[in-house]
């Protein structure tokens, strides 16, 4: 998608600090970090919400990824968060499919 920010840094034309790339996914550190590890993890192929896919494969290969990069991050025995806003209610901002992995400090629940 032309005009998406997420598809331009899949394709590497808009700058990110990247920490995980192959040929499906791409997870870069969020420009706005809400916790000391803010990592945003995408698949390259433009899925605008959650709710518009039934990929099983990408879907369950891009929650693997999560554990894989909050070993890497070293927040995986403290304990992270994984989220996906969806739509307007849930403050989904970016309409391309991305998964918030969150760590490094404790989480409140209920989220806001
Ligand atoms: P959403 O609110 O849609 O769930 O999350 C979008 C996230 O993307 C926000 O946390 C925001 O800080 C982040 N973000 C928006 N634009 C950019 C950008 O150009 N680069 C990076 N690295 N993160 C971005
Ligand atoms: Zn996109």
């Amino acid at each position: 998608m032309e005009d998406c920010i997420f598809c331009k840094i899949a394709k590497g034309s808009v700058s990110a600090k990247v920490v995980y790339e192959d040929d499906e996914f791409i997870a870069f550190h969020d420009i706005n970090p809400q916790a000391p590890v803010h990592i945003l993890i995408i698949p390259k192929k433009h899925i605008p919400r959650l709710c518009d896919t039934e990929d099983k494969e990408l879907l369950g290969k891009m929650l693997i990824l999560a554990n894989k990069i909050a070993e890497k991050m070293g927040i995986l025995e403290d304990g992270y968060r994984v989220v996906i806003n969806t739509n307007r209610n849930a403050g989904q901002t970016i309409d391309h499919l991305h998964l918030h992995l969150l760590g490094g400090r404790i989480m409140n629940w209920p989220p806001g």
